[in-house]
C-alpha cells in the first residue's frame, strides 16, 4: 500500500497524524464517499441499471414519494439489495481501530456519518447518523415506525440473495392511519434527527480537529459541521480523491479513504 502513495502524500499523512495524536477531541465527519470503495455508489456517481435514467437528488425528496410512491419504494429496496452483501473497507477498519484505541488513550472521538449504509456498525464503530439507516421503515404520515415482515426491511440480513427483493412487491400501508410505509431517512428538504444533530453540533463546537471524509460537502446542514469547528478554533482535515468547495482545510489529504485512513491511524496510534 505505502509504494502507491506518492512521498508528498505520506509526509501530508505524518503531518495529519502527529496534529491528532496531540489533540484530544476529534470529531470525524464521513459522506457516501467512504462506503464507495465497498461498492456503494456515491449520489455524484451515474446510477446504473434500471435507474440509469433516474437523479437520485429526484427520488430522495418527499415530492418523489407523494407523487410516485411505488417509484421511490422500488428505489429504496433497490439500494437495500445493492448495500445487502456489502463490507467495510479498509477505511471503515481503520476508524473502527482507531476508536477502541482511544478508549485507552485519553482521546475523545466522535464519528458522524451522513451515510444510510452500516458499514460503520459492520466495522464495529459507534457512529451517529445524521440522515437515518436504510433498514428502517415508518409510516408516511403518522410516523409510526413499521415493524414489518423481515422481507420488508427491518435490517439487512433479509437482503442477503440476489432474488430476495420482490420489485412487484406493493406498497405497505400502515396498520394505525392506512398511510404508505416510507423508508425512515431524512430526505432532501427534511429536517435531521434533533438528538442526533445535537450531539453533532456539539461535538463539532468542541472539537480540537474536525475531519471530513468521503463528503462532497454539498449538503446542508451536516457540510455546515466543519465551518462550525473552524470557528471554534478547530484544524481541519479533509480525504478525498477530488476537489470540494470546501476552503477552510488546513490539511488536505487527497487521495482515496480506503488507501490514507490505514496509514494515518497506524502513525497516530504509533505515536
Ligand atoms: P456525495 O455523493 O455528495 O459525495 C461523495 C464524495 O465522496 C465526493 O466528494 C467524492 O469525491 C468523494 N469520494 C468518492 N470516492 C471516494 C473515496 N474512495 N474516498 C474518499 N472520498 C471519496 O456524498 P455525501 O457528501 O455523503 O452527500 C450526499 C447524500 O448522499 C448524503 O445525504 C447521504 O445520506 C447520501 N448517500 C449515502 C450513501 C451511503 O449510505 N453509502 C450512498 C449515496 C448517497
Ligand atoms: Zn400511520
Amino acid at each position: 500500500m505505502l509504494a502507491e502513495l506518492s512521498p508528498a502524500l505520506i509526509a501530508e499523512v505524518q503531518r495529519a497524524a502527529k496534529l491528532l495524536a496531540s489533540k484530544q477531541r476529534i470529531c470525524i465527519l464521513t459522506g457516501a464517499g467512504i462506503s464507495a470503495e465497498s461498492g456503494i455508489p456515491t449520489f455524484r456517481d451515474k446510477q446504473t441499471g434500471l435507474w440509469e435514467n433516474y437523479v437520485a437528488e429526484d427520488l430522495a425528496t418527499p415530492d418523489a414519494f407523494a407523487r410516485d410512491p411505488k417509484l421511490v419504494w422500488s428505489w429504496y429496496q433497490w439500494r437495500r439489495q445493492l448495500v445487502a452483501d456489502k463490507a467495510p473497507n479498509p477505511a471503515h477498519d481503520a476508524l473502527a481501530q482507531w476508536q477502541y484505541h482511544a478508549q485507552s488513550s485519553n482521546q475523545q472521538l466522535t464519528l458522524i456519518t451522513q451515510n444510510v449504509d452500516d458499514l460503520h456498525e459492520q466495522a464495529g464503530s459507534t457512529v451517529i447518523h445524521l440522515h437515518g439507516n436504510l433498514w428502517s421503515n415508518r409510516c408516511s404520515q403518522c410516523e409510526t415506525p413499521y415493524q414489518g415482515q423481515p422481507s420488508q426491511g427491518q435490517s439487512r440480513g433479509s437482503y442477503n440473495s440476489e432474488d430476495s427483493i420482490n420489485f412487484d412487491e406493493g406498497l405497505i400501508s400502515c396498520s394505525h392511519c392506512g398511510g404508505y410505509v416510507r423508508p425512515d431517512i431524512v430526505w432532501f428538504g427534511e429536517s435531521l434527527p434533533v438528538q442526533a444533530w445535537q450531539t453533532a453540533e456539539e461535538s463539532a463546537a468542541n472539537c480540537e480537529v474536525f475531519i471530513c471524509i468521503g463528503t462532497s460537502s454539498l449538503v446542508y446542514p451536516a457540510a455546515g459541521l466543519a465551518q462550525l469547528a473552524k470557528q471554534n478554533g478547530a484544524k481541519i482535515i479533509e480525504i478525498n480523491p477530488d476537489p470540494t468547495p470546501n476552503s477552510i482545510i488546513d490539511i488536505t489529504l487527497a487521495e482515496k479513504a480506503g488507501m490514507v485512513m490505514p496509514l494515518l491511524i497506524q502513525k497516530i496510534t504509533a505515536l
